[in-house]
């Protein structure tokens, strides 16, 4: 769609199979040995829709086959909702009128205390952009905090520098997440009014820069709804396979995040059926069976319980999208996006249960942590 695009990211090429693959060639890619980007666009397609039952079923074949009946349990915390961009479809945009905050020392803690007593070990913490209120000394500061108490601490914050994110590994972080919104670089121009999320490049390149610095995984996702869903979709498969060759010791997943209402009130302009969502996911498993993909509390409670074990392998739950949601009360004013599924941690892990799936809140020990930095 632009010049902008760097040489690996060409999902236009995939389109028109995407729109126009037929019934034989979904066979095809339902069969293929090692399926890629071109049975990717297969599955994208309108035929593909029309065999959701035969994705699904295959989808959750190589799921259980290469995780078992295992859902890792993560939780997000987030830390400051202080903002300079104005990303047109976030309720923490600079423009938002609503009162902000960051969590302090003691704060942190609390809430970290809280999330530790619910029983899990993989905390992400979430901030906007670089802000005084919300720096890198700010960061680093809570990432100690978290790794004193949790095993796996990944954050999701603005992008940093390699030495930064060297100095996040040394202590103690293990990832970072960073959707890339939209891949289309018109669309991320206008979709990003104003602040450094406009320079679309360098947002583009920071997951390779942490794994150059020495972070050991890495989360891409884009924002569905921005931008036409299946060019988006192709465009995510492009980037995770580029930073596979690159960085193949690295752990690299993937998140289908779609738009949820948020202070501000903005429409998707694609707006993503239920039906393409599951689409889009087990056609991504299909096509890259080893790749962890992830699933937010975004998603209401009936599509989350479905898609457990068919494609989606790792989920959050219990989360709070404000700032102090976990340990203060009175924090219930708008978070960055509502969260859909609000079950406790008990309601879901039953439920998971219910369908021989295994709530995992340990998957990674921080011992590890030494060993990864000093490979
Ligand atoms: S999406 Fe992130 S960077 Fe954009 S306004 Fe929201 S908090 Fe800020």
């Amino acid at each position: 769609m632009s010049a902008l695009h760097p040489d690996w990211l060409n999902p236009d090429r995939w389109l028109a199979c995407a729109r126009n693959a037929d019934a034989r060639n979904v066979q095809q890619a339902l069969t293929a040995e090692c399926p890629g980007i071109a049975e990717l666009a297969m599955l994208l397609s309108p035929a593909a829709g029309m065999a959701l039952d035969r994705l699904a079923t295959r989808a959750r074949f190589l799921t259980r086959r290469q995780f078992g009946h295992t859902i890792p349990l993560y939780v997000p915390l987030y830390l400051s909702d202080f903002c300079k961009n104005g990303c047109v479809y976030c309720g923490f945009a600079s423009d938002r009128r609503r009162p902000r905050r960051r969590l302090e020392r003691d704060d942190i803690i609390a809430e970290m205390d809280s999330l530790k007593a619910m029983g899990f070990e993989e905390i992400l913490l979430l901030t906007g952009e670089r802000t005084p209120h919300a720096d890198f000394d700010y960061i680093r500061a809570a990432v100690i905090l978290a790794a004193e108490r949790f095993d796996l601490v990944t954050v999701e914050v603005f992008p940093m520098t390699r030495e930064e994110y060297h100095g996040l590994s040394e202590a103690g972080c293990t990832g970072m997440t960073m959707y890339q919104e939209t891949y289309d670089p018109a669309v991320y121009e206008r979709m990003h009014r104003w602040g450094p999320k406009r320079d679309y490049q360098y947002r583009l390149e920071t997951p390779a820069r942490a794994l150059d610095a020495g972070l050991r995984t890495v989360g891409l996702g884009a924002l569905l709804g921005l931008a036409d869903p299946a060019w988006e979709v192709l465009a995510l498969f492009q980037h995770v396979q580029t930073l596979r060759k690159q960085y193949w010791r690295a752990g690299i997943s993937a998140s289908f995040p779609r738009i949820r209402p948020q202070l501000g009130g903005f429409t998707p302009p694609f707006p993503v059926s239920d039906r393409f969502l599951v689409q889009a996911i087990c056609a991504f498993r299909i096509c890259m069976p080893d790749l962890p993909l992830a699933l937010s509390t975004r998603e209401p409670v009936w599509f989350r319980d479905g898609i457990a074990g068919i494609g989606i392998n790792k989920m959050s739950i219990a989360s709070r999208t404000t700032v102090g949601g976990y340990h203060d009360g009175n924090a219930t004013d708008g978070g960055q996006f509502k969260v859909s599924d609000s079950r406790s941690i008990e309601d879901f892990c039953a439920m998971l249960k219910n369908k021989e799936l295994e709530p995992v809140f340990k998957n990674w020990d921080a011992a590890y942590r030494d060993i990864s930095q000093s490979a």
